[in-house]
């Protein structure tokens, strides 16, 4: 049953890029997927600059979850990973090097799916080593006034997550899923981005959010979504939201084994959630198992977490 999560690591095939702006700077940023040898992690790479400057995505190096979470080292910046890092779990890559010849990630559709395309491009290739794991072993909360992120210990990785925004189309929002790889493509990927129009007059009078439009995200007044199209899911707000806490979890530098419940949660939360199950003692271990019967036998000696272990 461990379908998202396979017992060896990944890379790419090929190389593969893609151009488009970035959603603060407006700037046109091209990126290449690179295969990666085992044991290396997603390691991001400023190509234009001289020296190249190399950025592990891992919650050591966030320095700014304020609007999107961004990757630092120095004075050099890498923004809005986290629908590129889902992707990647939601594909299960392991090993990468993402060249990035600007300080933003394209916004592109506002959602993963043309990452997920992207790395179709480039292809899936499997690896010798065996992947190590983030066994959450005791629940791990953080909270923030009203809103909280819990890990708790479970089987597989799955994810309940609840909004509750003071608006009549994204009051009381609440999705469950199971991250399987087919989960993740069928009902996270596609998932946009979404702001209030509010919010996005106030950003571009701050000089930010200058690539924003209909076409990366879907944008609100207080009573209507502006966006013709209209929604992908009827949920979709929510579901965006799932998307972004899979790319900031991914930041613990590897699959996770444990549940994730997040109440009106958002990057920093998550960020901080990351943070505590990699530094409180005793509230994970990192496993590696050595045999694909020893990874299930992992998962049958955790408790069954009564929330989501029957889909
Ligand atoms: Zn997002």
């Amino acid at each position: 049953m461990l379908d998202l999560h396979p017992f060896r690591q990944r890379t790419f095939r090929h190389r593969a890029s893609l151009e488009g702006v970035g959603l603060h700077s407006g700037a046109n940023v091209r990126i290449t997927l690179c295969p990666a040898p085992a044991d290396h992690g997603i390691v991001f790479e400023r190509t234009d600059l001289s020296p190249r400057v190399e950025i592990p995505a891992l919650a050591e190096n966030v320095v700014d979850t304020t609007l999107n979470t961004s990757l630092g080292r120095g004075q050099v910046r890498i923004g809005t990973i986290e629908h590129l890092m889902a992707a990647l779990v939601g594909c299960g890559i392991d090993n990468a090097r993402i060249e990035v010849e600007g300080a933003e990630l394209p916004i592109l559709d506002g959602s993963a799916a043309p990452f997920v395309q992207l790395i179709g491009e480039a292809g899936v290739k499997e690896q010798r080593n065996a992947r190590r794991y983030l066994l959450v072993q005791r629940p791990i909360v953080v909270e923030d006034g009203d809103k909280s992120a819990r890990l708790l210990p479970a089987r597989r990785f799955s994810i309940d997550y609840t909004i509750d925004f003071k608006h009549p189309l994204i009051s009381d929002q609440r999705h469950r899923v199971h991250l399987s790889e087919k989960a993740f493509h069928k009902e996270i990927a596609r998932a946009r981005t979404f702001g209030f129009k509010r919010d996005v007059e106030r950003l571009h009078a701050a000089g930010l959010g200058r690539g924003g439009s209909l076409a990366n995200a879907v944008v609100l007044d207080d009573f209507n979504i502006l966006n013709p199209e209209g929604l992908r899911f009827p949920d979709e707000f929510v579901r965006h939201k799932i998307l972004d806490a899979v790319g900031d979890l991914a930041l613990a530098g590897m699959p996770i084994i444990g549940h994730l419940d997040a109440v009106k949660s958002g990057h920093a939360l998550n960020h901080a959630l990351v943070k505590k199950a990699l530094s409180e003692p005793g509230a994970c271990a990192v496993v590696r198992p050595r045999a694909e019967r020893e990874l299930s036998a992992l998962h049958e000696a955790v408790p069954a977490f009564a929330g989501l272990e029957v889909a």
